[in-house]
């Protein structure tokens, strides 16, 4: 290729859509992809993701998500697979879980669409979810679902189409800065850019080893349950979820879009690297699963029909690494982490593009510096 504008290395959930809004703007850019599109090794598969913007985990995030939305309904505009769909959310908990006082200040805070409700008027609303009389929730109208796999192809063909070069099967070995430029060494040859993206996920830390990125990689399973009753987990009936049973535990899920029911999290492994993902179930995990389904559901049958793992990458405050590099102003870091990143991937693209073209991000970015933890530690970035 002749001169690069961008390189991004990492085409999951933000990278492709990085390339996406680069190329579109007139960037000329090459993506890079360790495995083959579609890939089921890192965190963007398993065909749904909960979207929601009466944000638990904080009001500061609701600005991006109703931005991520809109372009989601642009990309939906441009396919006719699905990329989104509304089904409204119901957040459940005790009245003092962080999780319901959490989306209660973002949809106040923001002025959203939202429900309080009790556990009778779930019971009414909602008769698929079991819960116990303590139990109370938040009802978000604008939360639903999107199609991670469909999302990452339709911004991998938009990219495509608008000039850009995407490289599957080609991992990166390294990268080198220098005045105005960035250097890529892949297994298959070396490339130069103005400006380097990095969306490599799980793989992030390796990509920045002086940096010493305090990220914890765990694997995640999620599993699809067989509804008995068809009709009450259908997405115009059954909201997509998340439910904080106390004690540190939450489980999340989705409607019947056609595999089943989707239930998370289980497992939550931490690993060394993201290669030493144990990909089995094991029979204790099923019951688990089983168990909860059994005591949390009606009209889902609690045998998983099917399982899937994933990664999360963890950041010890449970927020995104979203910034320029310490150093290199010219060198963008984007880890869509902490296991809530899929529905922020569209905005995070363009924030992305907007970064490497060395332009103002249009939003604060300050809560989400990647170089924060070791800021806060006293420590200064590494030379
Ligand atoms: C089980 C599970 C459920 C989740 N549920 C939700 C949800 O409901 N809602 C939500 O918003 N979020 C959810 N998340 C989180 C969300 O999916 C992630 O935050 C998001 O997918 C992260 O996207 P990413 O682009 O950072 O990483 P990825 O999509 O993993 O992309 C990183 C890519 O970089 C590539 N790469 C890495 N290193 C290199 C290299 N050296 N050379 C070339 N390529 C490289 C990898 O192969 C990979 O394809 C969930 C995550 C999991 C695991």
């Amino acid at each position: 290729m002749s001169q690069l504008d961008v390189i991004v290395i990492g085409l999951g959930g933000a990278g492709s859509s990085a390339v996406a809004h680069l190329a579109s703007g007139g960037a000329k850019v090459l993506g890079l992809e360790q495995f083959p599109a579609g890939h089921a090794l890192g965190s963007s598969h398993g065909k749904t993701r909960i979207y929601r913007t009466s944000y638990s985990e904080g009001p500061e995030y609701v600005p991006l998500v109703q931005r991520a939305q809109v372009l989601w309904n642009e990309l939906q505009r441009s396919t006719s697979v699905p990329i989104i769909r509304k089904t409204g959310g119901l957040f459940l908990g005790s009245p003092a879980s962080p999780l319901i006082a959490g989306a209660l200040r973002s949809a106040e805070r923001w002025s959203l669409q939202h429900e309080r409700l009790s556990a009778a008027d779930v019971r009414e609303r909602y008769p698929q979810f079991r819960v116990q009389d303590q139990d109370v929730a938040v009802w978000d109208a604008e939360a639903g679902a999107v199609f991670p796999e469909n999302c990452m192809a339709a911004y991998a063909a938009q990219a495509t189409a608008a000039g850009a070069e995407l490289h599957y099967g080609e991992p990166v070995v390294s990268w080198a800065a220098s005045e105005g430029a960035v250097d890529v060494r892949t297994r298959a040859g070396e490339y130069r850019a103005r400006s380097l993206v990095v969306t490599s996920g799980s793989w992030t830390p390796s990509l920045f080893p002086d940096l010493a990125l305090p990220l914890r990689i765990e694997r995640q399973l999620v599993a699809w349950f067989s509804p008995s009753d068809r009709t009450s987990v259908r997405p115009d009936r059954m909201p997509v979820f998340l439910w904080d049973l106390g004690g540190d535990r939450e489980k999340y899920g989705l409607p019947d879009f056609g595999d089943g029911v989707k239930i998370g999290s289980w497992g939550g492994t931490v690993i060394p690297r993201p290669e030493a993902a144990d990909r089995t179930v094991h029979d204790s995990e099923a019951r688990t699963a089983e168990e909860f389904v059994r005591e949390h559901f009606v009209g889902v049958d609690p045998h998983p029909r099917s399982w899937t793992s994933c990664l999360y990458t963890m950041a010890p405050d449970h927020h995104f690494l979203l910034g320029r590099h310490p150093r290199f102003d010219q060198v963008v870091l984007v880890s869509a982490c902490s296991g809530h990143g899929y529905k922020f991937t569209s905005v995070l693209g363009e924030i992305a593009a907007r970064l490497a073209h060395g332009e103002d991000p249009g939003f604060d970015l300050a809560p989400f510096d990647p170089m924060r933890f070791s800021k806060s530690a006293g420590k200064t970035p590494p030379n």
